[in-house]
């Protein structure tokens, strides 16, 4: 029988600088940074050092992991056509 496929466990401590404290914190940090949530920026800041965003839908309640999807602040293309497609709406 196999198991799953499932995200590559990070090791929580796991060292990184981080832009917003200016010293190093561990993963443990980050992933409950906010809380009962990650950190808004942890995709960002870790996505190069493994698969961060798929852990995290892994293991978050699915509750959290839309509550986490909704503080994440949207990257400049999706803000910019979220702006035209609201300027298109108003048109019609
Ligand atoms: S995820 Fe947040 S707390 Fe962690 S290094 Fe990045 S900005 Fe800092």
């Amino acid at each position: 029988m196999t198991e799953p496929v499932t995200a590559m466990k990070p090791d929580r401590e796991w060292i990184i600088r981080c832009p917003r404290l200016g010293g190093e914190v561990p993963f443990s940090y980050c992933e409950r940074e906010a809380g009962d949530l990650p950190c808004r920026q942890v995709v960002r800041c870790w996505e190069a050092g493994f698969p961060v965003e798929r852990y995290l839908r892994e293991t978050l309640a699915p509750e959290a992991w839309e509550r986490f999807c909704g503080q994440v602040p949207k990257d400049r293309m999706t803000t910019i056509l979220d702006v035209v497609g609201a300027a298109r709406q108003r048109k019609k």
